[in-house]
């Protein structure tokens, strides 16, 4: 086979988003047209001149190289030995559907906007490497989410670009018969089309339904364009498609899953599907059905923020779900008392994660501390019941090591843990061994990481000045920003408020003290997109800018535009800190925080959501001890102190405390001490595991699970 072909096959299956070693591949081919094409292997080989790649071969091994990597993609795919395939049980033959509203898998697959995304892409990660039978179901979005510009007064522009599909890793998804598959779902006035791609995603594959195919009216064409943009009738019309579609979907490709998790409320509808799947066979009652489907469903729900439930309108949803209802032969009162706390409330609105509490049998939060503001959350569902025994349990979230490792880190840990470690990163006994790596080293391998952000900031900020056009009022350059040498600290996330992105803002001259502190100076980067309604999102961002364009904080406090994948693996991977104040307890869980860890950040948090049961007061930083005030004002001024007192006492002191060889041993003994105390236990290996053992096998049908658990105990 040809060096073309076999990176073309390589190209077409995302395992390679896991393995920076493929990506150096590809990057070493021509690394202008790799930064180019966003990192996109597809784009990439249509656009690279075949003299070029046939020279970059001779010079660079790179036949070798591709060789390896697609031996290595194949021994992947046909192992048979995988913790799935021991333990798998039913879902061996049934896999588990798991289903989300946007997949962040990398950035040159633009279906996702932050967290939840980036979380679901970890999952389906996760499983492939343990060989979890799963496959994932989403939207395409041929728009995506936006890009993120800044205008030279600092507020957020958004800009959608419409991707080439033919540019991405993803192949139309076929019938039966062999023909592109078609799946149609009836509304009120209709019916709306969606084709099927498909994305394989190492042993997992991901299916995408896209309404614009011929079949549809104009604006159905455009029903799936855009990720969370649109009103109200739109995104209803999208979760018929994402859960109605999905399984419809399924069906028709003859996967019969043994287990739905929906992954948050926007896919609720799946589990009306399958009941209607189940009526359509079987002479029964819904209530009947409606049993058989709950105990084979598990229901993620992810925020205490309001905003982040779905609701609509009765009206609407009744309406849109007519056909619907009629199929499953349940009254509009039943029907509505699905997506109702009080079913006899008429005025309520109908709420996907109500639907999802009600329609699954597991049911989880993402966080201890989720657990317990969800329980309370959601109580008026089970309202004979004390809070404790509200059926909502918890799984941390965690991350897919190996995509968010740098790769001077993996190579230290392969030479310290042995080189099948990713297979056991979720054992603590895996870096228990962290101790014996040379203090010396590890701090320059970090350097190194930070000094590759520094140059990267660098670009960004040239980039972006000179697009925007506009003097740059304070003189110096700031292409010139950063120093490598400074304690430097990052933020990236949504602008959402209860994160609170302006927090340190809010005394700008004791700022200014810890910035250019003499001794113990700071630097920080921040990066985030404001939801393009969020007006208050927007006005952070602005007063973010504001301050990033003050003399006295000019290129020591920068703000990268369009936070994404790329941006957030340049960041987690350099910065010295992590910082991360929302208005407890609103974190639900946040996983940044979990990936900096890797790369020896250290976070820097308020004790809420993952931090709260991470942190043992030798892996990282505390602000503040948990305190709760119903006062935001007051909250905030409280954790404003606690955090500046933090970083002015403990932070940028432990940092600039040098040996006579420059290296800060306190602070090198910290970072290995989170990294002995948190990755395996954060990592989505931890999570897909608990998730399997908890739910998945149980929901399966399994009589006993047969997964060992994540610590190779048995439940
Ligand atoms: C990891 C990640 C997040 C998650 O951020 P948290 O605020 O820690 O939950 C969001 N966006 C991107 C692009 C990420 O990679």
């Amino acid at each position: 086979m040809k060096t073309a072909q076999r990176f073309r096959e390589l190209a077409r299956n995302l395992y390679w988003t896991w393995h920076p070693e493929i990506i150096a591949i590809f990057r070493d081919i021509d690394p202008e047209l790799w930064r180019e094409v966003n990192h996109n292997p597809v784009a990439f080989l249509k656009r690279v001149p075949a003299e070029t790649l046939r020279k970059r071969s001779a010079e660079l091994a790179i036949d070798t190289r591709i060789t390896h990597a697609f031996h290595q993609l194949n021994g992947y795919l046909g192992e048979r030995t995988t913790w799935g395939a021991r333990a798998g049980g039913p879902t061996r033959l049934n896999p588990v559907a798991y289903f989300s509203a946007e997949f962040g898998l990398h950035e040159s697959l633009p279906i996702y906007s932050g967290g939840m995304g980036v979380l679901a892409g970890d999952h389906l990660q996760a499983a492939s490497d343990l060989g979890v039978p799963l496959v994932g179901i989403g939207l395409y979005y041929a728009y995506g989410y936006f890009k993120q510009r800044l205008d030279d007064e600092g507020w957020q522009r958004e800009e959608y670009l419409e991707a080439e599909v033919e540019d991405l890793p993803i192949d139309v998804a076929m019938d039966n018969q062999g023909h592109p598959l078609r799946v149609a779902m009836e509304n009120g006035n209709g019916k709306t089309w969606a084709r099927v791609w498909r994305a394989e995603v190492g042993r997992c594959s991901l299916m995408l339904l896209d309404t614009n195919v011929e079949e549809n009216s104009e604006t159905d064409r455009g029903l799936t364009g855009q990720l969370y943009g649109g009103d109200a009738h739109t995104r209803l019309r999208q979760e018929l498609i994402l859960g109605i579609g999905g399984m419809r979907a399924l069906d028709a490709l003859g996967i019969r899953p043994s287990v739905i998790h929906m992954n948050e409320g926007h896919s609720a509808f799946a589990t009306l599907e399958a009941a209607r799947q189940v009526l359509e066979r079987e002479n029964r009652s819904f209530e009947e059905v409606r049993e058989r489907i709950s105990s084979r469903t598990v229901f993620t729900t992810h925020t205490p923020v309001e905003a982040g439930h779905d609701r609509f309108p009765a009206d609407m949803l009744l309406g849109m779900l007519e056909p619907l209802r009629g199929q499953l032969r349940i009254s509009e009162k039943d029907l509505l008392a699905l997506g109702r706390v009080n079913p006899h409330d008429d005025g309520e609105t109908f709420c996907m994660t109500v639907l999802g509490l009600k329609m699954a049998r597991f049911r989880n939060a993402v966080s201890a501390i989720h657990e317990r503001v969800s329980r309370r959350m959601w109580q008026g569902l089970w309202p004979s019941r004390p809070l404790e025994e509200i059926p909502i349990f918890h799984i941390t979230n965690g991350v897919h090591t190996p995509t968010w490792l740098a790769m001077p880190m993996a190579r230290l840990y392969s030479r310290y843990h042995g080189e099948d470690w990713t297979d056991r990163v979720h054992l603590p006994e895996t870096w228990a061994d962290v101790e014996e790596i040379d203090n010396v080293e590890f701090w320059e391998q970090h350097q190194i990481l930070k000094t590759s952000l520094v140059d990267y900031v660098r670009r960004c900020v040239a980039h972006q000045i000179s697009r925007r056009g506009a003097p740059d009022a304070g003189g110096t350059t700031q292409g010139n920003c950063l120093d490598y040498t400074v304690l430097t600290v990052g933020f990236a996330r949504r602008f959402a408020a209860y994160k609170r992105a302006t927090l340190l803002f809010g005394d700008l001259r004791r700022l200014d003290r810890l910035i250019n502190h003499k001794k113990h100076p700071v630097q920080f980067i921040l990066a985030g997109k404001a939801h393009p309604n969020d007006e208050g999102g927007k006005s952070l961002i602005k007063h973010v800018y504001d301050v990033t364009q003050m003399p006295e904080f000019k290129g020591k406090i920068v703000f990268i535009e369009d936070h994404d994948i790329n941006v957030s693996r340049h960041l987690v991977q350099g910065v010295d800190v992590w910082l991360n104040n929302p208005r407890r307890p609103r974190e639900a869980c946040g996983t940044s925080g979990q990936k900096v860890v890797l790369n020896g950040g250290l976070n820097l948090s308020i004790l809420d959501g993952w931090w709260a049961e991470a942190y043992d007061g030798h892996n990282g930083f505390a602000i503040g001890a948990g305190e709760e005030y119903s006062d935001p004002e007051r909250q905030d001024e409280s954790d404003r102190d606690a955090l500046f007192a933090c970083l002015e006492n403990q932070v940028a002191p432990l940092y600039y405390e040098r040996d006579h060889d420059g290296i800060p041993n306190a602070w090198v003994s910290m970072q290995k001490h989170a990294l002995r105390t948190l990755p395996w236990k954060f990592s989505a290996s931890r999570m897909v595991m608990d998730y399997a053992h908890s739910c998945y096998l149980p929901a399966a049908g399994a009589l006993t699970s047969t997964y060992p658990g994540a610590n190779g105990r048995r439940a």
